[in-house]
Formats: structure tokens, C-alpha cells, sequence
């Protein structure tokens, strides 16, 4: 299969509503032109460099995403072009998202990461510390950030329970606080898990290998 004809089979399969995140982390430049030569253009990088470069490189009507963790001193490098920041997990991290913004006169949107992985993951935020920070009047001043919705990685594995049960969790979180905020994304299923994180509403999933093939390395 090639990467076009996966790319193409698999928005077929999506529900309405759905946003596909191609995730092109490793991948060339070549590779991910297949995909955009289709029609796609949302794509998905885990590092800040290599996204800078991509986008240096590549056709601008390209939306791209920083789906990985964020060093605060690399948030410089994509606030001129950043489509969707999705790990964002604290207020010290979206605070030097606002002020990177600024600069460029921009509102940049951003989910905030929340964990749901049993499994000692080091990234995202409680689903309480999630809230406090939402309801801080420290968030309130950040005129160049918006959040739009929650991100979340589940558990590695082919347990079909396991992982039920942590997209229903973070389904629950988000339609409570859809109710208070502006939310429009919930981000969660990658290429092995998207199927059960569709069937508990995500209305975003970040999918590499099942367009791009293998990863050579992470
Ligand atoms: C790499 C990555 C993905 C995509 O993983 P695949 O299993 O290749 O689909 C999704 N989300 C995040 C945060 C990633 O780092």
C-alpha cells in the first residue's frame, strides 16, 4: 500500500466532524508531500525543530501541529506558524506561549494534555490541576492563547478494556467542561487505538504509521 492509498482509505472510514492529524514525525519532506498531493493538509510533528525545518521547506497553506512535549525556550522557534499546540501542561508553559504570540500578533489555540494512561507516563496533567488551571484568573489574562479542547495518550496496549476505560475518562472530562469553556477538540487515538478513541467521541486523532508506515526510529 502506498502512502496516498492508506491516507485516502482511512479518511473514508472517518465520521463527520472527525479532524485527521497526519503525523509526519521522522518522515521526509518527499514522503509527506504524497500525503499533502492528496488533498490533506494537517499535519502532526513531536519535535519543534524538525517541524521548523518542515514548514521552512514546505507549501504554507500547511497547518501544522506540535503534538509532543514543549520545551518553554523552543516555543519561539513555531510561535509564527504553530496551527495547534496539543501538550500543553502547564500554566508556566502557556504563559510563554502567550508572550511568544504576542510577538507575532497572533492567538495561538492549544489543548491542554491531561493523563489517562495507567502506565507511569510523564507527561499531562491531573484531570484536577486541568480544572484549577482553567478556572485561574492567571489564565484569564492570557489574551494570545486559546484553549480549545484536551489531548491525551492512552496506555500502550492491546487490552481493549485498558483503553475503554481511559478514552471513556477523558470523554467524561471534556463534556464536563465543554459545559464552562469553548472547547471544540478532543484529541486521542493514534494509529493502534483510534477505532475504541472514535467510539468514545474524539473529534481528533493523530495517526502516523497507519498512513506513513514504520517509524525507523522515534
Ligand atoms: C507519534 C505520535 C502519534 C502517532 O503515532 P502512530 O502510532 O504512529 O499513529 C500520535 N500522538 C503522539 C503524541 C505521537 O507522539
Amino acid at each position: 500500500m502506498s502512502i496516498q492509498s492508506d491516507l485516502i482509505s482511512l479518511k473514508e472510514k472517518l465520521p463527520q466532524g472527525v479532524t485527521l492529524v497526519a503525523v509526519s514525525k521522522t518522515k521526509s519532506v518527499e514522503e509527506i508531500m504524497q500525503a499533502y498531493n492528496t488533498g490533506h493538509r494537517i499535519f502532526g510533528e513531536n519535535k519543534i525543530q524538525e517541524m521548523v525545518s518542515k514548514w521552512e521547506a514546505m507549501p504554507k497553506d500547511i497547518a501544522w501541529h506540535m503534538i509532543g512535549h514543549v520545551q518553554r525556550n523552543k516555543v519561539k522557534y513555531m510561535a509564527e506558524f504553530v496551527s495547534l499546540i496539543h501538550a500543553v501542561d502547564s500554566l508556566k508553559l502557556l504563559k510563554e506561549i502567550n508572550k511568544q504570540a504576542k510577538k507575532h500578533e497572533r492567538i495561538i489555540s492549544c489543548l491542554l494534555q491531561i493523563k489517562i494512561a495507567e502506565e507511569d507516563s510523564k507527561f499531562g496533567m491531573a484531570a484536577a490541576d486541568a480544572i484549577s488551571l482553567l478556572e485561574s484568573e492567571a489564565i484569564a489574562s492570557l489574551e494570545n492563547v486559546r484553549i480549545v479542547g484536551l489531548m491525551g495518550m492512552a496506555t500502550f496496549t492491546d487490552d481493549t478494556d485498558q483503553l475503554n476505560k481511559e478514552f471513556a475518562r477523558l470523554k467524561a472530562l471534556y463534556d464536563q467542561l465543554e459545559k464552562s469553556y469553548d472547547f471544540t477538540f478532543l484529541s486521542m487515538g493514534m494509529s493502534g487505538d483510534y477505532e475504541i478513541a472514535l467510539k468514545h467521541g474524539s473529534t481528533m486523532i493523530r495517526v502516523g504509521s497507519a498512513i506513513f508506515g514504520e517509524r525507523n526510529y522515534d
